[in-house]
């Protein structure tokens, strides 16, 4: 595997870019918006800076992990020679089957599809193209440069040879797959969210304020974050998405995302990225 496409330059695309390019991969960055894509440059560079002062990478690697990157707006160019493609754009079900439905089209016969979806079910994805079986999850953490973590989706018809090509390019990344099956919210948002949820209502009943929520969470459970103050880094609107989407996928209401966060969303404070949430930035 030598040419990786990533589609969603935004928090988690530029991410994957990075440690894909500094793996040696030749990794083609393609975004809708070309502010996207100048965004994504700049925030891969400080963080390539961020890891030099640590000591973990030199100047040379910095500067050949940036050669390793190439941009596109446009899919049908960015795919042409992927043997890889991840997609890493917004958490929305007809934008990403449009995707997967691009990509499909440009892409090399043998080239597998992946997406780093947080919740939406990979076989409705695989439903868009004509590849279902070259078609799986691999859901990043963030900051994907730090976590070690990659949940790996298993669709219905994904083919158990396409699951260990990723598992090995997973171990090749440094990171740590975990293999799982198909269903809302997969493990990771099936267990975080209904907590964040929870820890929302506590809030808006008045049982303690944000900043003791927290702390209670970080001294007592050893999370090395809060559940108020970790929804503002993943975004309130990401944590809404997922949650009506697990909502929708087991008809439960006890997935309902919390009136507060509902109205959080619908004011424009979406955490970290708008400068507010449950925290000022
Ligand atoms: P983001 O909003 O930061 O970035 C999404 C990017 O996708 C934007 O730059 C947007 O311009 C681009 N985009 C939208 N439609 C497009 C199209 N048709 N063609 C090309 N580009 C398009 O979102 P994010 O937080 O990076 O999330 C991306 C995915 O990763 C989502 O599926 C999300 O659920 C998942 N995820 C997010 C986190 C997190 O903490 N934010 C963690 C794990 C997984």
């Amino acid at each position: 595997m030598k040419n990786i496409s990533v589609i969603g330059a935004g928090t988690m695309g530029n991410g994957i870019a990075h440690v894909m390019a500094q793996k040696g991969f030749k990794v083609n960055l393609i975004d809708a918006q070309s502010a996207a894509i100048d965004k994504a440059l700049v925030t891969i560079a400080k963080n390539l800076d961020r890891q030099i002062a640590k000591g973990i990478i030199t100047e040379v690697e910095k500067i050949s992990t940036l050669q390793n990157i190439q941009c596109f707006t446009e899919i049908e160019l960015g795919v042409k020679e992927a043997d890889l493609v991840i997609e890493a754009a917004t958490e929305n079900s007809a934008i990403k089957k449009l995707i997967f439905s691009a990509a499909d089209q440009n892409a090399p016969a043998a080239c597998i599809l992946a997406s780093n979806t947080s919740s939406i079910s990979i076989a409705a994805l695989a439903s868009a193209t004509q590849r279902p079986s070259k078609v799986i999850g691999m859901h990043f953490m963030n900051p994907v440069p730090v976590m070690k973590l990659v949940e790996i989706i298993n669709g219905a018809a994904t083919d158990p040879e396409v699951t260990e090509t990723i598992v090995a390019l997973t171990k090749v990344l440094d990171k740590i797959p975990c293999v799982v099956k198909d269903f809302p919210g997969f493990i990771a948002n099936r267990i975080l969210m209904p907590m964040i949820n929870e820890a929302i209502h506590a809030l808006s009943e008045g049982v303690s304020d944000a900043t003791t929520i927290d702390q209670i969470m970080k001294l007592g459970m050893a999370h090395p974050m809060g559940p108020l103050q970790l929804a503002d880094y993943i975004g309130l609107d990401v944590c809404k998405n997922i949650l009506s989407i697990m909502q929708e996928g087991f008809k439960d209401t006890k997935y309902a995302p919390c009136p507060l966060l509902v109205q959080m969303v619908d004011k424009g404070k979406l955490g970290v990225k708008t400068g507010e949430g449950f925290y000022k930035y």
